[in-house]
């Protein structure tokens, strides 16, 4: 039997294209997202999904306890739950960038937490993050976002060097524009326009969800030897 997968936001995007290609390959997995009835309508075998906020660590530890308690200890947490709420910070309501702090940083940190002292134990078991380009270079209008994505950045290379000499793997994904349910949660509708735009003007519409699934699941498959701490990928295409 494979080792128990954790995949957080597996309602939709990337989370939901993880989630069937690791069930391609037999591993049982624990799928938490808020919508558990579209992470159930995908009636993958060997699966426990939860209706589980990442911000509230109490019932995402108890899940994943429950699924441990019937799978074995989570050998690879993938912390993909986040939001974008894209703005321009002079006139952003706040409250958007408490959702992203608190969905994309603290969620983050909460699945790491909950999951790092057994992986150390073990000495073994891999962490993924999902930060941005976002994380990586500045956007306009992405202000708070990568506010959340930068932290992601930051956090996972820090943990990263403290669980190295456990022989825990700790990475994080920088992908570049994907087409998912992400971008229609922005309340701007004039910023959602420009980004499509933007997105069509320089032809970078072609990558994925599932060609990032299968990148974090080629991670993940590597020797436990070998750490591809940080990954950026995007549309051949995207210019910035
Ligand atoms: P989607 O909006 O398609 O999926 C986001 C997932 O996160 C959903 O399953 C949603 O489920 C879940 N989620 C949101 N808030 C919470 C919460 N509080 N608790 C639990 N689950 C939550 O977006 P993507 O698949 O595109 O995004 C996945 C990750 O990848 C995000 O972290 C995003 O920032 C990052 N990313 C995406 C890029 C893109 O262009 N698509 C580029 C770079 C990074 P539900 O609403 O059911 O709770």
């Amino acid at each position: 039997m494979k080792k128990l997968v954790v995949i957080t936001g597996a309602s939709s995007g990337f989370g939901m294209e993880l989630a069937k290609e690791f069930a391609k390959d037999g591993y049982p997995m624990l799928l938490l997202a808020r919508r558990v009835e579209k992470m159930e309508a995908l009636n993958l075998p060997n699966t426990m999904c939860k209706k589980v906020d990442v911000t509230d660590k109490e019932s995402f530890e108890s899940a994943v306890r429950e699924a441990e308690a019937q799978y074995g200890k989570t050998d690879l947490i993938i912390n993909n739950a986040g939001v974008m709420l894209l703005g321009d910070l002079s006139v952003q309501d706040p409250k958007e960038w408490k959702r992203m702090l608190d969905v994309n940083v603290m969620g983050v940190m909460n699945g790491m937490q909950i999951v790092m002292n057994d992986m150390k134990e073990r000495r073994f078991g891999t962490i993924i993050n999902l930060s941005s380009i976002a994380g990586v270079k500045p956007f306009a209008n992405h202000a708070a976002y990568c506010a959340s994505k930068y932290g992601v950045a930051g956090l996972t290379e820090v943990v990263r060097g403290e669980l190295s000499p456990y022989n825990v793997r700790t990475l994080y994904i920088c992908p570049g524009a994907v087409s998912t349910e992400l971008l229609g949660h922005t309340t701007d509708k004039n910023i959602i326009e420009g980004y499509e735009q933007w997105k069509e003007s320089v032809g970078a519409t072609n990558i994925t969800a599932n060609d990032v699934a299968k990148t974090i699941k080629y991670a993940y498959e590597l020797p436990q030897a070998v750490s591809l701490r940080q990954i950026v990928i995007t549309d051949t295409m995207q210019d910035a």
